[in-house]
């Protein structure tokens, strides 16, 4: 790493969460109260809000987001993408990874301890319910080195009942963003037998649910998760991180309240203001100590800036000692917003959003394409004229229903005969495909091509122009 805050790693652990012996070391963190902690559970709440709600709320007859794969059909806010649009859903892709690498380098891994689902269903759903049925951190670390007994029993049975309550409802969620509530209602309502498909899909997905939030939990973030792994190259000196300021904390050292009052009137030599409590320790979701720097299994959780600013006014100190910051700042130097990362990602970012910006606003209403149908390439007719057999492929992108017929270009020698009703219907989104036959005098072809023009008038007022190259006798 060039320039970037060090990441580091404890030396006598492989992991946090791993024992000497190689086993799981199953974490107890307590909660911390405090302004962090209150403005991250708004924001859990707001986010578990909206995860529930988008499939549900419908915007221009689509629910809000919609990720139908199988119909390769991207509903997004009112707008429908379709594998036509390729280019605007990699533009998408591309101002998202760019936004995300812009944040982190100004803001660290904001997106982990704020709004990962990981740590929003963790620490405000699951956990909530563990210390309601479980009791607090204290008491459930006794119990579960205990030996079983019914109140362990039926404390577990409860925590475990309502986790795969919830389990199953967030599966549902997940699925629905797919194939949609309605969809996902009719198959609820169906026996297993008539689903089977549906009903493993639901059942893997809950029990991953359940064994992500109810075991694996921040192994997810520690172990599994890449994001954490690219920090080292996203971050740099001037990133806003949760850090723990060792120029005001060291030398630490445990003291009671009175020796801090004898620091303070010069009776025994001043320490460092952090007394060495443990209490960031104690309350880390992923089990490790700030005061050792910036680490990997950090999720900038601030849980630890809420215990130690307890703390801090405990014993009439500053608030602080661990808080956002940069790295350049714990040096004595002043962190810059602007710098030449930040520039050229926003720079990007902004490009990315005007490309696709401008890509949206040209995208025509109604898909067409033009292809020859299976078969002869063209048939010689008997009065002289040559026909070849098309093939129109036309969607329509509007929300509402639109009829289409097909026209020639004025003057041109042609006949269209559809092979079907035209003016054809289309509802919203919709895409339907039509034959037509086209004849043409042979005279009119030079060599053995012709091009042709179509006109494909909508109920609407849109005509859309395409232009294709018929086939004639030498052609073979
Ligand atoms: S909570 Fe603050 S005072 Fe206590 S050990 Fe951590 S950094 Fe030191
Ligand atoms: S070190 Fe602090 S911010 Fe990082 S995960 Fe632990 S408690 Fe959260």
């Amino acid at each position: 790493m060039a320039d970037g805050p060090q990441i580091l790693q404890s030396p006598e652990e492989v992991l946090s969460t791993l024992g000497q012996d190689g086993k799981r070391k199953w974490l107890y963190p307590i909660e911390s109260k405090g302004r962090f902690l209150i403005w991250r559970r708004w924001a859990g709440f707001l986010l578990v809000v909206l995860y529930l709600a988008l499939p549900v709320v419908h915007i221009g007859g689509k629910p809000a987001i919609l990720l139908d794969v199988v119909h390769r059909e991207f509903a997004l806010f009112g707008t429908v993408f379709y594998p036509t649009d390729t280019l605007l859903l990699m533009l998408m892709l591309i101002a998202v990874m760019v936004a995300v690498v812009l944040f982190t380098a100004l803001l660290g891994r904001v997106w982990c301890g704020w709004a990962c689902p990981q740590t929003v269903y963790l620490e405000f759903v699951f956990r909530p319910i563990e210390r309601l049925f479980e009791g607090r951190e204290h008491v459930r670390k006794r119990r579960d080195e205990g030996p079983w007994s019914f109140d362990k029993f039926w404390r577990k049975a409860l925590k475990w009942g309502t986790y795969a309550a919830i389990s199953l409802l967030l599966a549902n969620t997940f699925v629905a963003y797919f194939v949609g509530w309605e969809a996902l209602l009719t198959w609820m309502q169906a026996p297993p037998t008539e689903n089977w498909g549906f009903f493993l899909v639901m059942s893997i997905t809950t029990g991953l649910i359940l064994f992500d939030f109810g075991i694996f939990r921040e192994q997810m973030c520690t172990i599994t998760c890449p994001y954490a792994r690219m920090q080292s190259i996203m971050l740099d000196e001037d990133s806003m991180i949760v850090s723990y300021d060792p120029g005001r904390g060291e030398p630490r050292s445990k003291r009671s309240k009175k020796q801090l009052r004898m620091e303070q009137e010069g009776t025994i030599p001043q320490q460092g203001d952090c007394i060495d409590c443990f209490a960031c320790v104690r309350t880390c979701p992923t089990g490790i100590d700030i005061r050792d720097g910036l680490q990997m299994e950090c999720v900038a959780c601030t849980q630890c800036i809420d215990a130690c600013d307890h703390i801090m006014d405990n014993i009439g100190k500053p608030r602080g000692l661990i808080r956002y910051t940069s790295e350049r700042e714990l040096e004595g130097g002043k962190t810059r917003l602007l710098r030449p990362r930040t520039v050229v990602y926003a720079a990007a970012l902004v490009f990315v959003l005007s490309a696709f910006s401008l890509v949206l606003s040209q995208r025509s209403d109604f898909d067409v394409n033009i292809g020859r149908a299976v078969g002869e390439p063209y048939a010689e007719l008997g009065d002289g004229r040559i026909a070849n057999r098309l093939r129109f492929r036309v969607r329509n992108q509007t929300p509402q229903p639109a009829s289409f017929s097909i026209r020639t270009a004025e003057g041109a020698p042609l006949e269209l005969r559809p092979v079907g009703a035209l003016p054809m219907t289309l509802t919203g989104g919709e895409m339907r495909r039509i034959e037509v036959w086209v004849m043409a005098p042979a005279s009119a072809f030079n060599g053995d091509t012709m091009p042709a023009t179509f006109l494909l008038e909508f109920s609407d007022g849109n005509t859309v122009e395409r232009t294709f190259t018929l086939l004639g006798p030498s052609a073979r």
